[in-house]
């Protein structure tokens, strides 16, 4: 159904058609793409012909005789294009560009305060972006697309942050437009960062994994739900707000959101370094946090398993009304060991029914700290698939706008 999608938005069809086909890695011959595309064999070589120009395939060898000459084959060029992830944080900015399957080829890290606001921060990022393509000896036309993670509410239609609470100066910012117009004509796809942590869990570790609650445990929480094997967003793009969910029996502890016993008030980095603190174990930040347990403080740790249960106790909720497989936990406290996740499994398993948790793994993210960035670039090579122009286009030549992510 997606491929007729996809073909009609293309001038070339049957390139997207051979493009979509030769993704799994696998190389075929011209007679083999000519009948699984129901293509004619001469159509067929035209095409190809067209690919080899353009890098976008590469011969790799031939199937071995069927009599006469050994029929060449022909497989997708992954390193061809190039695919870039931008994952910023309250205080950091990571920026990683990969080739079409998603092997990183260059990345940076560095401190960034998103509060800077949207010229300060944008104008940093594309000057990153382009200093690390065209370290790699590229062209930025060989970019097919940019994946931005924000830290805050995206309207997933324009792609502009909605009333961010950490992120001043960014309400309704055109950042797509921004970003082209600092790094020309590149697709651009915005998106709540930790949907695109989801993602860069489920493309990179978790491909089999169909339904999959990613979960973000930092200063704040938040999750993205993959379902079905796709993002689910909601209506506004605001699903999986996780973080101001009342934990039940809790504190009425007041949360910046103006609500109380939210559970980000109750179990985020933030909140347990204040905990601490007032127990005579001082601590400002998540890393504060994750220092004193790695370091084997024992009412450090305590207060982690505890955040756990309180992340469990809305984690049940969620197994029972979603029947995800995996439960997969990311963010920075996450790096504080077991604790965490064993606090959350305490709950999650007692509190769920056992249908939802008789095949569940609550497990720490496997992707780490590159979850948001390995989920950018896949969401700018998904798209850049779904429209074919983007990667048969010579470098250089315009491409179609575009606002959020539709992987
Ligand atoms: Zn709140």
């Amino acid at each position: 159904m997606w491929l007729t999608r996809r073909m009609s938005t293309v001038p070339a069809p049957e390139l997207g058609a051979v493009l979509h086909l030769l993704r799994d890695g696998r190389s075929r011959t011209r007679a083999e793409l000519a009948r699984t595309t129901g293509l004619s064999r001469s159509t067929m070589s035209t095409r190809i012909d067209e690919l080899l120009r353009l890098g976008l395939v590469a011969p790799v060898g031939d199937a071995g005789s069927t009599g006469g000459r050994p029929a060449a084959t022909f497989a997708l060029a992954p390193a061809s294009r190039l695919a870039v992830g931008v994952d910023l944080g309250a205080t950091h900015a990571r920026i990683a560009v990969t080739d079409l399957t998603g092997h990183e080829l260059a990345g940076h890290l560095e401190q960034l305060r998103i509060a800077d606001g949207p010229d300060i921060v944008l104008d940093r990022v594309a000057t990153v972006l382009a200093e690390l393509v065209t370290g790699l000896d590229r062209p930025l036309g060989d970019v097919v697309g940019v994946g931005v993670g924000l830290p805050g509410p995206v309207d997933h239609m324009t792609g502009r942050p909605t009333k961010p609470p950490i992120m001043p100066g960014w309400d309704g910012t055109d950042v797509v437009g921004a970003l082209r117009q600092r790094l020309g004509n590149i697709a651009v796809l915005v998106d709540n960062d930790v949907n695109l942590m989801a993602l860069g869990e489920h493309a990179t570790a978790l491909p089999d994994v169909e339904h999959l609650l990613y979960v973000k445990v930092a200063t704040g929480i938040g999750s993205g739900i993959i379902a079905d094997g796709r993002i689910h967003r909601g209506a506004q793009g605001s699903a999986g707000d996780l973080g101001h969910i009342a934990v039940p029996g809790a504190e009425p502890v007041r949360c910046a959101c103006g609500n109380t016993g939210c559970l980000e008030a109750i179990a985020g980095g933030g909140a347990v370094a204040a905990r601490l603190t007032e127990q005579g174990v001082p601590a400002r930040t998540t890393s504060d946090v994750v220092d004193l347990v790695r370091h084997g403080d024992l009412r450090a740790a305590a207060a982690v398993r505890d955040a756990g249960r309180s992340i469990g106790a809305v984690l049940a909720s969620c197994v029972s009304l979603l029947n995800p497989s995996a439960v997969v936990v990311g963010g920075s406290m996450s790096r504080a060991g077991e604790h965490l996740i064993a606090g959350i499994r305490e709950v999650v398993y007692s509190r769920s029914l056992p249908l939802a948790t008789q095949h569940l793994r609550v497990a720490t993210s496997i992707a780490g700290a590159r979850a948001g960035v390995l989920g950018g670039a896949h969401a700018a090579a998904e798209h850049a698939f779904a429209h074919p122009a983007l990667l048969t286009r010579d470098a250089a030549v315009s491409a179609p706008e575009s606002a959020a992510a539709t992987a």
